[in-house]
């Protein structure tokens, strides 16, 4: 999964380092990512310098063992011209594997900073702080602060003896398969959240929640927390038909392969936990 990264330490202790050469510079147009064109790899410093990029113009965002990760804020059209933008799907694949984390974990603060430009309480602007990891009004009446936002969704695997729910999105093209999820709502607990999602997604009751595991998913900016859950009472299904295309009770057997070869969620090491059978209770 995307937070194993073995011995390696991310941390986003705030800090106020000078680039090195070394070091990453992460760029992002939308939720786009920007590569060095010649190998497709993520830009260091010195390619940011080559682009006439200064070290003035970056805010430091986190640190793997030593190696140190900026963005850029405002990002000058004449520089960004000198990389390729992709999806950033590709840095599901980007290698070592710790840099997956790294640059998603990125994403995710450059998703925040860019969405809290503007204080939510006066409407000046808000700048990177100078003492700790968060946005401060430039206001001096004012100086609210806001602190990197984290959503908790929850994942659900809902088992029915011998066979688990499976459920494909409706937004996705793909013919992805996944477990009922969804985000908690403010004065809910995990658990409540388990309930009300099974039940709005597919009208099913459950029982005996445990939970799984957990992950960062800087892609959306979530905290995923897993859960297994038995059905409680019937097992006919009644779709959400807005969130979901379809879903329906698989035996191990019967799940389709995986999409991708080294899936970094917890939704498809749930899944795959099922398949090999390593649950409790499966035989
Ligand atoms: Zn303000």
């Amino acid at each position: 999964m995307i937070q194993e990264i073995g011995r390696h330490t991310l941390s986003t202790d705030f800090a106020k380092p000078m680039p090195q050469d070394a070091d990453y510079v992460l760029l992002f147009q939308g939720t786009d990512v920007l590569l060095v064109p010649e190998t497709g790899s993520l830009p260091h410093y010195t390619d940011w310098l080559s682009c006439g990029g200064t070290a003035e113009q970056l805010v430091h965002l986190l640190e793997v063992d030593g190696v140190q990760f900026f963005t850029a804020l405002d990002l000058p059209e004449e520089i960004a011209r000198n990389f390729t933008q992709e999806t950033s799907r590709v840095l599901r694949k980007v290698e070592p594997r710790w840099l997956r984390l790294a640059s998603v974990t990125c994403l995710h603060l450059v998703q925040w900073q860019r969405t809290h430009r503007f204080c939510g309480v006066c409407g000046a602007p808000m700048l990177p702080d100078q003492k700790e990891l968060a946005m401060r009004c430039t206001n001096a009446d004012c100086h609210a602060v806001t602190y990197p936002t984290v959503c908790p969704a929850v994942i659900v695997g809902v088992r029915n003896g011998d066979r688990i729910l499976l459920t494909r999105s409706s937004v996705y093209k793909n013919p992805v398969y996944a477990l009922v999820s969804g985000y908690m709502s403010v004065g809910e607990t995990m658990e409540e959240t388990v309930h009300r999602e099974v039940l709005e997604e597919t009208g099913l009751h459950v029982k005996n929640l445990q939970y799984c595991g957990n992950q960062p998913w800087g892609f959306s900016g979530a905290q995923m927390i897993g859960y297994w859950a038995e059905l409680d009472g019937s097992d006919i299904i009644t779709l959400q038909e807005d969130e979901l295309k379809s879903a329906g009770w698989y035996t191990p057997e019967e799940i389709p392969p995986a999409y991708e070869d080294d899936p970094l969620d917890l939704t498809h090491y749930m899944i795959e936990q099922f398949r090999a059978r390593r649950l409790p209770g499966q035989k």
